[in-house]
């Protein structure tokens, strides 16, 4: 594409009213001043405060910024076993012993951006610049189907080669593709921020979540680490979702890079988004929130020298503070991080892990890692028969349920559900039949013996006698080749 016609399109991206309507008396609702003030007044905190913070949120209640602070600042270990076990606890009482698993599928890596710490970056010349056409997709949607997958984060760099038309059109090609059983029944997406209107078209094919991390609230950091292109206006993308939300697209994911600056103060950032959300849509949040950590890319110094890089430790922590802050929230793991933190970072609140996952473009057709068409380097390459016979050595059955999406229970219908924490009798029941498919068509004989134990474990500790009678008759069903079956 010719240099002229790209500068001319992105003039035209950024529509600031969409930006200043949103806005308080033209105030942002990240003020980073009252962060580190709150971060301040919240240093050592009592034993006490803090236990009655972790009883609040246990409660299933969402923490105030006050008390988000003073659980980032405990430095005591014992309570912070404490809060790794009340995690747990959110968590299975919202949702269950199930874990969401999705596959993420990068569809274009052209990118007029120059975030420094991605490989996709427009100034990294060492990247093998790749588009899908719509049969190539199609190919890369059988191959996820054929094993197993139903659901799809798909990823896009900000080009006019990748705008919501083509966006549009991919989201059609992934519900239309079908493979023996299978299909995609849930598309999400993470690309650049839209205008209201662009968003109405990604409503209007059936789009799922739409996904913007903000990598960092902390402004400053933000402008040195985005010098240029559309990505550099910190508010057109602090106010993405805003704009998604009020052009109908119900379900919004939020989300942080952890590594770019003070994790503290990040977390801290991602509870004022989910408040300003609530606040400005009758009590509906993110449907979810991410917290990848920094990962080397090819052909990215400034990854390893980064001084802010997040320790595991550190890691577990942050994730369980966002667990308890905001208890009704889903909360995905990625395959960023290694088989053995993913294993453990879930027994404190995650509810969405993706698995078998391939970042480079074409890979899944192709079966091959190319690290030049990645946009940064995984630490999970387990399959995803592997993850999910280990989740099931961790107690949890792996969901491909898209039930709640296609029954309209998503965005205000959802929250309410999950706040009330009865997400049990609806959801649990669409896991266990969705697990009961999976192991049926694609799981391997091993995954098989070990996890079918799963099925009768949950379906026996599902709390309403009608429930658990309707699922036993519909697991027959399934054993004699109904499919598609949900509550
Ligand atoms: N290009 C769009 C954007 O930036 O919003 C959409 C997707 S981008 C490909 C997905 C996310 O990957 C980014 O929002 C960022 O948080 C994350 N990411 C970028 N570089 C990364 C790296 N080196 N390690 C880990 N995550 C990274
Ligand atoms: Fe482009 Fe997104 Fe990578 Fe930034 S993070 S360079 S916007 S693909």
């Amino acid at each position: 594409m010719e240099a002229v016609s790209v500068k001319k399109w992105m003039d035209n991206v950024i529509k600031p009213e969409e930006v200043e309507k949103f806005r308080k008396n033209g105030k942002d609702f990240i003020n980073e001043t009252s962060i580190q003030e709150k971060l301040m007044a919240n240093k050592q905190p009592e034993k006490q405060r803090i236990r009655e913070i972790i009883a609040k949120a246990l409660e299933l209640n969402r923490l105030n910024p006050d008390e988000t602070a003073a659980l980032l600042n405990c430095t005591d270990e014992e309570l912070w076993q404490e809060m790794y076990a009340a995690g747990l606890k959110i968590k299975q009482k919202v949702y269950g012993r199930r874990i969401v698993t999705f596959a993420p599928l990068y569809i274009s890596n052209y990118c007029v951006n120059n975030c420094v710490y991605c490989g996709y970056r427009i100034g990294n010349q060492e990247t093998t610049r790749k588009r899908m056409s719509m049969e190539e997709l199609a190919a890369e949607i059988k191959a996820l189907i054929s094993k197993g997958h139903k659901r799809l984060i798909m990823v896009y760099g900000e080009h006019p080669q990748s705008d919501v038309h083509y966006i549009a059109e991919t989201l059609q090609v992934a519900y239309s593709t079908k493979e023996g059983n299978g299909e995609i029944r849930r598309a999400n997406v993470n690309a650049a921020p839209l205008a209201i209107d662009d968003y109405k078209i990604l409503r209007d094919v059936g789009i799922g979540t739409f996904q913007v991390f903000q990598e960092t609230y902390h402004r400053p950091t933000y402008q040195r680490l985005h010098p240029s292109g559309l990505k550099a206006d910190y508010a057109w993308r602090l106010y993405s979702l805003h704009r998604a939300m009020e052009a109908g697209v119900d379900d919004v994911g939020i989300g942080a890079l952890f590594g770019l600056y003070d994790w503290k103060y990040d977390v801290m950032g991602l509870l004022m988004h989910t408040i300003d959300l609530e606040e400005r849509f009758g009590g509906v949040g993110p449907h979810t929130i991410s917290f990848p950590r920094l990962q080397p890319a090819v052909n990215t110094p400034f990854v390893e020298e980064d001084p802010y890089l997040v320790r595991d430790d550190i890691f577990k922590k942050l994730v369980t503070v966002i667990r308890l802050s905001v208890p009704y929230t889903g909360m995905i793991l990625t395959a960023r991080e290694n088989a053995a933190i993913r294993n453990d970072v879930i027994n404190v609140g995650c509810t969405q892990i993706d698995a078998g996952s391939n970042i480079g473009i074409g890979g899944y057709s192709e079966e091959t890692l190319d690290y030049n068409r990645q946009q940064f380097i995984l630490g999970d390459n387990r399959s995803l028969d592997e993850a999910i016979r280990d989740m099931a050595k961790l107690g949890y059955i792996t969901s491909f349920c898209t039930a709640g999406y296609r029954c309209g229970r998503t965005g205000n219908y959802f929250m309410e559900i999950a706040q009330k924490g009865k997400v049990h009798n609806l959801c649990m029941p669409n896991a266990i039949l969705t697990f009961k498919e999976y192991l049926l068509d694609y799981a391997s004989d091993e995954t098989r013996n070990e996890a079918e134990f799963l099925i009768e474990q949950e379906l026996a500790a599902l709390p309403s006698e009608q429930v658990r009678k309707s699922v036993s008759e519909m697991l027959n069903r399934i054993e004699n080749g109904a499919r598609d079956l949900f509550l």
